[in-house]
């Protein structure tokens, strides 16, 4: 029988994380691990398959650097965890002892009931690379296809699918607005319209009631009785955590179906631990359970996790769920809470904006405008959330959003942050938008 000190279930974005963590807070620890399947894509460059990359096997995870870090990948499935005993059992019949486990067996595609949801050629995104090959050639040969959701994965598909000879794409979005579970309104405004300049469809308070066809689908039927016709249809409604192994192994489970951890990331098992989707989320600001699955919050607990093996050396504060996203030209994310959450979740709030071109001076070849919001506590005055959309730098500087929403600064200590501005770069020190949007917020709340 083979034994490890540390073996990691699942091979993807936590994964990778956790062994890279172990062998870092741990260099002499035996490090395997164990994933279902030879090859796994990148999950978050899925969507670049279909238009960009145009194959599977440019979006694969880089599986050298778990040898360059001295764990050993090995294929094959975890049937079972024997927590007596310390071991686990494979479908290629190993049993496989260990000190400590860490469970990242991610998630699965939600598949909503609609009727005819089983027929050929729909399809949920699931993060397996024969799959996706498949639906990579069902594409090719397609003229219409209707997306079902839209919100990230949605929309992402439906710019690579539109950049894929031109196939016709609609969107059905049930919600008033594409992305409205995340942004605000008028950002959610602004990436339909960016897809709608793109030559897509995007149909808003619209549910497909069934999806019908001769066997392959032929047409999505919409409660307004219009049918789309589909050659393929994907679905894009969201993701649930697959904690199966956990739950037959008798550990608790959380109310929104994920592996119960402490801020350690332990489970109910002091031996095992569990980071990335399969893992339950507590929100960073309500401390209630949060269902945002995104793989930096993935990576975040795997780094938690892996230092945490054999003492504890790292807690999380919670989900804070930074999201960002490029739809044709415009780059739009947001971190922490948008307006509508503060609202529902009854915290007092105060908001302020500032738009500016992202070079200085603005004549500079390819300056685009990028708006920044920020909301902030209305008595502490500290960052609870900001969105920003504009050019490609958005991505960044929702993140650095997101670490001074974590640092907990005031909307004081922003107005008078240094940054680092050049004119080829960035916005300009007097314009820089995450400056003047605490500045607008002080004046209001002064
Ligand atoms: C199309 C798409 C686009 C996305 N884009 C973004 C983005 O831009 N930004 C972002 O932050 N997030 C994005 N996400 C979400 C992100 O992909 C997930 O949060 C991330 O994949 C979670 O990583 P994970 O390692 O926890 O789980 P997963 O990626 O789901 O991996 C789970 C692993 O466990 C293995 N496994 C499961 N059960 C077993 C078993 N019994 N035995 C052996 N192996 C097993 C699986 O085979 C897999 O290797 C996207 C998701 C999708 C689908």
């Amino acid at each position: 029988m083979k034994n490890v000190d540390l073996l990691i279930v699942g091979g993807s974005a936590a994964g990778f994380s956790a062994a890279i963590t172990a062998r870092r807070h741990y260099p002499d620890a035996t490090v395997a691990v164990i994933r279902q399947e030879t090859k796994t894509p990148v999950p978050c460059g899925i969507p670049y398959i279909f238009g960009t990359l145009g194959s599977t096997q440019k979006n694969l995870m880089p599986d050298p650097a778990l040898a360059k870090n001295s764990a050993e990948l090995i294929v094959d499935r975890v049937t079972g965890i024997d927590r007596e005993a310390k071991t686990v059992s494979t479908e290629g019949g190993q049993t496989i002892g260990y000190e400590k486990l860490i469970l990242t067996t991610g998630s699965e595609p939600v598949v909503p009931p609609i009727p005819g949801v089983d027929r050929d050629n729909v399809f949920p995104i699931k993060k397996d690379v024969g799959y996706l090959d498949h639906l990579l050639e069902t594409l090719k040969d397609a003229q219409d296809v209707v997306i079902i959701g839209g919100g990230f994965i949605g929309l992402e598909m439906a710019d690579e699918c539109r950049k894929l000879n031109g196939l016709n794409v609609s969107i059905v979005e049930m919600l008033p607005h594409c992305l409205l579970a995340v942004f605000d309104q008028e950002l959610c405004i602004r990436a339909e319209e960016a897809l709608e300049s793109k030559g897509i469809r995007v149909l808003t308070s619209r549910t497909a009631k069934s999806i019908q066809g001769n066997g392959k689908v032929e047409y999505v039927e919409l409660d307004n009785g219009e049918r789309l016709k589909a050659d393929a249809v994907i679905l894009g409604i969201g993701a649930r955590p697959n904690a199966e192994l956990a739950k037959q192994a008798g550990l608790s489970i959380g109310s929104t179906g994920g592996v119960e951890v402490d801020r350690h990331m332990m489970t109910s098992d002091p031996d095992i631990f569990a980071a990335g989707d399969c893992a339950e989320k507590v929100c960073f600001f309500t401390g209630k359970p949060s269902r945002a699955l995104l793989a930096s919050v993935a990576t975040a607990e795997a780094r938690i996790a892996g230092a945490n093996l054999f003492e504890m050396r790292r807690a999380s504060k919670g989900s804070i769920s930074v999201f960002s996203t490029k739809i044709g030209d415009l780059a739009c994310g947001l971190a922490g809470i948008g307006e509508k959450t503060a609202r529902d979740a009854g915290i007092a709030y105060m908001v302020g904006e500032a738009e500016a071109v992202d070079r200085h001076p603005g004549s500079l070849p390819g300056a685009k405008p990028t708006r920044v919001k920020l909301i902030f506590r209305k008595y502490s005055e500290t960052l609870i959330g900001g969105e920003a959309c504009g050019g490609d730098e958005v991505g960044e500087m929702v993140n650095l959003i997101a670490a001074l929403i974590q640092a907990e600064m005031t909307a004081d200590e922003i107005a008078t942050f240094q940054m680092g501005t050049h004119p080829l770069l960035t916005a300009s020190p007097v314009a820089y938008q995450l400056v003047n949007a605490a500045e607008m917020a002080l004046a209001k709340m002064r």
